[in-house]
């Protein structure tokens, strides 16, 4: 069914539920007043000239006009572009030419980025832009107001010609192997998705999913509010922007059961509690007083985007009550996630593990090179297959055909392997598996060995060119305060004897901070590049 139908028949049933809770606004919605505002908001759409098929631009930090938008698109077949707050002029430019966007609404201004002055520089590079509208404006307000009674006819009469099939959203990837790429899905792929995550962490209309991570991401839109309105849970945005006391009061205070995050987070609320002494024994606040925080009420929640060290998802556990947390792996091309832990699944196994297949998908593990199915336990590309696979990337025949094959396998680049009871590690990506002297070597691998250096805070493994073996081996590191220095030397005495030569990188490059995207992963493509000036 269409997403607008999915959020109808949770209305009908617990329209009195609490739907939306914006921390820093202040302000509730029960889900009867969440569906007046959406189709208030559609309607609004609809006066602005937006047909289904339109390209909408939503460019703004988390708040709740973000999740408005998202669902008075849906309601009216409108293609939501997610923009990410972290863009800058160039980036901005690129995905609403890219997406061929003709409405945008946009915050004023998120930190130091002024979204509204950069939209008006982007305009004349943008031709298709014909409106902006920012929220606080009187033309905003103005989208909001009551439809009239052929309005929402036009809105209902639009709704029930949608197709479960029809695009709806286009989500840039992250960049982290390239230019970000616009995968475009349905509400069948993202209407699922959200559901059956829903589903594998036991959600009621009882739940209060606690929400820092970004909307813009599928994290945020499916696994969180698409998860949400599917059940008749409640969306908790404790900010704008990620902060570790904002999150954790919003728990405390609103008695959220779920809480998600990357590792990162977790590990800075971890930290949090160690400040304010609380949470250290396993039930309710400290009695320190102010600072401390009322976690009892958590039982689930979800942790994804990278690997979860032990001890952080222990104490995601033991201190922060999070017994049911689950790891998800998945990608934005897959609407996003692909495997995930279940509820019960021991702690061992959301440690280093991504869990199993979700409901009603495929997931394969091939040879790269001739695209046979491997047998557990070996090493090969990740290919999953079923309702989540995006209908391609917009406006981009060339690497949707990369991408997807005629069967209608996803192609991730992601490097797995599975056990024999099904369940799925991750250990890295194609694009960074390096080829020296004709042997495969994974970067991840090194990687975990140069982290059990005293001296070493971070790590990252990279290939780069070279005329004897084709590839050699070189390591970033940044290290921890106090550490003097880090030569080859020093790697080659750490490392002799405990790993295979070839595997011993040839280079050490010691940095403060490793190039990044706007998503927080390691560019390892920029790294590449810098390597080869400083080789020279
Ligand atoms: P681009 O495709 O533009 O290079 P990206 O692949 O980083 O960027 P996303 O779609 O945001 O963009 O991220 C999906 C990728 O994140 C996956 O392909 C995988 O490499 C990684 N990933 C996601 N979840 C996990 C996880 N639980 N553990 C390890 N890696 C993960
Ligand atoms: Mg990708």
């Amino acid at each position: 069914e269409t997403i607008g139908a999915t959020l109808a028949r949770t209305v009908a049933s617990f329209g009195d539920n609490v739907a939306l809770i914006d921390a820093a606004a202040k302000r509730e919605w029960t889900y009867a007043e969440f569906h007046r505002d959406v189709r208030a908001l559609a309607a609004g759409l609809v006066r602005l000239g937006v047909s289904p098929g339109d390209r909408v631009g939503l460019w703004s930090p988390n708040r709740f006009e973000w999740v408005l938008t998202q669902y008075a698109t849906a309601e009216i077949g409108a293609i939501l572009v997610n923009l990410n707050p972290a863009y800058r002029q160039n980036e901005i430019e690129y995905a609403l030419a890219q997406s061929g966007t003709s409405v945008v609404v946009a915050a004023e201004r998120f930190k130091d980025s002024a979204y509204a002055s950069m939209l008006a520089d982007a305009r004349p590079n943008c031709p298709e832009v014909r409106e902006v509208v920012l929220f606080d404006s009187a033309e905003w307000a103005a989208l909001l107001t009551e439809p009239t009674a052929e309005e929402a006819a036009r809105v209902a009469e639009i709704a029930s010609a949608l197709s479960p099939d029809d695009a709806i959203n286009i989500q840039y990837t992250s960049g982290t192997t390239g230019f970000p790429k616009g995968a475009t899905l349905s509400h069948r792929n993202i209407g699922n998705n959200g559901y059956l995550v829903g589903e594998l962490l036991d959600y009621t209309d009882a739940d209060r999913i606690c929400l820092p991570v970004p909307f813009y991401h599928c994290f945020g839109m499916v696994m969180g509010n698409l998860a949400a309105t599917s059940h008749g849970a409640a969306m908790v945005i404790p900010g704008p922007a990620f902060d570790p006391e904002a999150t954790l009061a919003a728990v405390s205070e609103y008695r959220c059961t779920s809480l998600y995050g990357v590792p990162t987070m977790f590990i800075a609320e971890l930290d949090l509690l160690d400040q304010t002494g609380a949470g250290s024994g396993a039930s309710g606040p400290d009695e320190s007083g102010a600072g401390s925080f009322d976690l009892s009420g958590l039982r689930t929640g979800i942790m994804a985007g990278s690997p979860c060290p032990e001890h952080v998802m222990r104490q995601v556990v033991d201190r922060m009550h999070m017994g049911q947390v689950s790891i998800c792996y998945g990608m934005t091309e897959t609407s996003p996630v692909s495997t995930q832990t279940r509820v019960d699944d021991p702690l061992e196994l959301r440690v280093g593990t991504v869990g199993r297949v979700g409901p009603h998908l495929e997931i394969k593990v091939i040879d790269p090179v001739t695209g046979d199915t491997l047998q557990r336990g070996e090493t090969g590309e990740f290919c999953t297959k079923g309702y989540s696979v995006m209908k391609g990337y917009w406006n981009d025949p060339e690497k949707t055909a990369e991408a997807l094959d005629g069967d209608g396998w996803m192609h991730t680049g992601d490097l797995a392997v599975m056990d024999d009871a099904g369940y799925v590690r991750i250990t890295g990506r194609i694009k960074d598996m390096v080829i020296r002297g004709g042997e495969n070597v994974y970067p991840r691998e090194i990687e975990e060995f140069l982290y059990t250096h005293p001296d070493i805070l971070d790590a990252q493994v990279i290939g780069v060119p070279d005329e004897k073996y084709g590839e050699e081996l070189m390591a970033w590191v940044r290290l921890r305060e106090g550490a003097a220095d880090f030569t080859q030397d020093d790697l080659r005495t750490f490392a002799s004897g405990k790993i295979a030569r070839h595997k011993i990188p040839r280079y050490v490059h010691v940095v403060k901070e490793f190039p990044m995207t706007v998503t927080g992963k390691v560019r390892k493509v920029q790294m590449r590049a810098e390597a080869v000036d400083i080789l020279g």
